[in-house]
């Protein structure tokens, strides 16, 4: 399992690497701001600190990208995150730009374009009245 750490800070989430930057920032800039203990994450308000969090263990209603880099956070999705996800794949079609690509992999999406009269693909249905039907499908999707 991988144990990859986010940040929530100023009402975002972020990359380990840039809350990084943030904290040396406030270190130099604002001493006052850095808490005692950042273990004790009761202690300070994530408006002033960034507070870390394993992103494994937050489901979230759509995929999280850093505020900073926009790296894809790899977050876990509710079922809604999917459902909001298909929306996004489904709107776009079966080529996909970069980021909906990193979704549709990281969430096991696949396109499918079948005929709902025969269950075959798209190119081999032979059916007079096809009932075609063009989606992205993940196995994870509950
Ligand atoms: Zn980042
Ligand atoms: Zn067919």
């Amino acid at each position: 399992m991988r144990q990859d750490i986010a940040y929530a800070y100023q009402a975002d989430v972020w990359c380990e690497n840039c809350a990084q930057q943030i904290m040396a920032d406030i270190r130099a800039n604002h001493p006052d701001q850095v808490p005692e203990d950042d273990m004790d994450q009761a202690s300070y308000d994530s408006g002033e600190w960034p507070k870390g969090y394993m992103v494994d263990f937050e489901e979230c209603d759509c995929p999280q990208h850093c505020a900073g880099c926009q790296t894809f956070l790899r977050n876990p999705l509710t079922s809604e995150g999917y459902a909001y996800v298909k929306a996004q794949l489904d709107a776009t079609g079966p080529k996909l730009g970069d980021v909906a690509q990193e979704w549709a992999d990281y969430y096991s999406f696949q396109w499918h374009a079948e005929c709902q009269a025969c269950d075959y693909d798209e190119d081999e249905c032979e059916c007079t009245q096809p009932v075609i039907v063009r989606e992205w499908r993940s196995s994870e999707m509950f």
